[in-house]
């Protein structure tokens, strides 16, 4: 059996839900992490999760894709190693068992609030490094562009740490985000950038 199909029979949409800080109500109701939702539209059943106002929807396996920016495979790793399954044994012992490190519930949600922004932050990088690279080797080199060079790999590292490290480091990582309302900061940068960039584009259609 693979790891997909073994992490479907093992972890439910709720239970992965839950677990990465989503608040289910009991309806198995949650609000949409994937659009500004403000009710709770999204269905969560046994093994696909539906949104009622994005359309969003899929299997344990896209909602932790989704949620982490990650890849399936990826993601079907992260549920793996967070729910403690051993892709050599069989779904009924894997099943079973507990999770390797049940996380406090705000320290899930810190996380994840953590890794949201961070996510943001790399596209902004990503999008910025095309749009402001130098036409010829005489311009004078853009601020975005230079701040795109210099964060995107730590940026990208610390994705992967949030996602994939040790809890200990994790924890830590986490401690250094929120020392001094670093990530606030930053997410409060991404909103301005958010709301000129969309005024650019207001200004561009009319
Ligand atoms: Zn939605």
């Amino acid at each position: 059996m693979d790891l997909f199909t073994q992490i479907k029979m093992a972890v439910s949409v709720k239970e992965a839900a839950e677990y990465y800080g989503l608040e289910v109500n009991r309806g198995s109701m949650i609000c949409c992490p994937f659009h500004a939702d403000r009710t709770p539209s999204m269905k969560l059943n046994e093994d696909y999760f539906y949104c009622f106002g994005c359309g969003a929807h899929g299997d344990v396996i896209d909602l932790v894709a989704k949620l982490f920016n990650l890849s399936s495979y990826d993601a079907a790793k992260k549920l793996a190693y967070d729910f403690g399954i051993d892709p050599d044994k069989p779904p009924a012992a894997a099943a079973l068992r507990k999770p390797k490190y049940p996380l406090a519930k705000a320290f899930q949600n810190e996380t994840l609030h953590c890794q949201r922004i961070l996510c943001d932050y790399l596209h902004l990088l990503a999008h910025w490094k095309v749009q402001y690279a130098p036409k010829t080797p005489d311009d004078t080199l853009d601020d975005h562009f230079v701040e795109a060079c210099q964060m995107l790999d730590y940026i990208e590292d610390l994705t992967d740490i949030l996602t994939f490290a040790e809890l200990e480091v994790r924890v830590k990582t986490v401690d250094m985000l929120q020392k001094d309302g670093r990530i606030d900061r930053l997410e409060e940068r991404l909103k301005r950038t958010e709301k000129e960039v969309d005024a650019r584009d207001e200004t561009e259609i009319g």
